[in-house]
């Protein structure tokens, strides 16, 4: 079979299946197979495709088609010009996390050596990115999960890219001994979906990503925060960063909370939808 039969099968089958963006699916998964970009693909549509690159591309199709993520199929999510390896064990990062990176990146000018902790770092995402753009920061990263831990730190590897990995419940009162030096910034995306969401899901996030990172445990959806703001004194050094993404519903539920809790600058920035889910606060003593 030519490339482009192929192609044409894969779109119809997912389009079939109802999936979202078929054609690039399809081509994201050909040009996968087969090695190629995007643009050597279509250049030479009639190009025979070997019964092995058939194979692999059924296997990697029917996992799409049975709504498995496309990175998780792929095993590489791209996050601020990274690539990641992802695998069911992390939240694939998200592109709205990289605005949470992008605002946090503003609060490390002048420093040195900025000490930085992202706090339930699933793949790396977050702290890999700082540690890219700030090679001399420190750079701590936990998360209560050993698995997604273990992806952060093949990744780190990979990337070349020195981060503090710490295993570690950031809700249970040992944190703190597990955790012990002060930062310029503590970042997180904490898990913020209420379980009442979940059928709202879309099938890749609801059957697919892991539960630890999407929910929160409990009835108070801002749990997270909460314990992020009662945890200052201990982490943040006197004129630090909090920085946190937040669901949409609940962004100035957490600018108040860390009014409330005595934190300066507490401001709100919109992502790229405009919803207002990026909140910065800063911690004075
Ligand atoms: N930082 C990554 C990103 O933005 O792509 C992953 C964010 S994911 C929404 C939340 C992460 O927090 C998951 O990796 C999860 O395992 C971790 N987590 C959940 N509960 C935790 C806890 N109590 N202590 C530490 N980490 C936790
Ligand atoms: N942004 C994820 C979603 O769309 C949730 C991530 C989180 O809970 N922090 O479902």
């Amino acid at each position: 079979m030519t490339r482009l039969a192929l192609l044409n099968d894969a779109v119809a089958r997912l389009e079939q299946a109802g999936i979202e963006d078929a054609r690039r699916n399809a081509e994201w998964l050909l040009e996968d197979v087969l090695g190629v970009s995007r643009a050597m693909l279509y250049a030479h549509p009639e190009a025979a495709v070997s019964e092995g690159e058939q194979l692999h591309l059924e296997a990697l199709l029917v996992r799409r088609l049975r709504r498995e993520p496309l990175q998780y199929v792929l095993g590489y999510a791209e996050f601020f010009g990274l690539r990641l390896r992802v695998t069911p064990a992390v939240l694939i990062p998200r592109p709205e996390t990289e605005e949470v990176v992008e605002a946090a990146l503003g609060h490390l000018d002048g420093l040195e050596t900025p000490w930085i902790l992202d706090i339930g770092t699933g793949s790396g995402a977050i702290a890999l990115a700082l540690k890219d753009r700030h090679p001399s920061a420190e750079v701590f990263a936990c998360d209560v999960s050993a698995d997604a831990l273990a992806v952060a730190a093949e990744n780190a590897e990979r990337l070349d890219l020195a981060l503090t990995l710490v295993h570690t419940d950031v809700l249970n009162a040992a944190f703190a001994h597990d955790v012990t030096p002060t930062f310029h910034l503590v970042i997180s995306n904490p898990p913020y979906v209420p379980e009442t969401e979940r059928a709202t899901l879309q099938p890749e996030v609801r059957d697919h990503e892991p539960e630890t990172a999407l929910f929160v445990p409990g009835e108070d959806p801002l749990r997270f925060y909460q314990r992020l703001a009662d945890l200052a004194p201990t982490l943040l050094k006197p004129g630090g960063f909090v920085v946190v993404e937040t669901h949409a519903d609940h962004g100035f539920g957490v600018r108040d909370l860390f009014r409330d809790a005595g934190f300066a600058e507490a401001t709100l920035k919109a992502d790229l939808s405009g919803r207002p889910r990026i909140l910065t606060a800063r911690y004075v003593r």
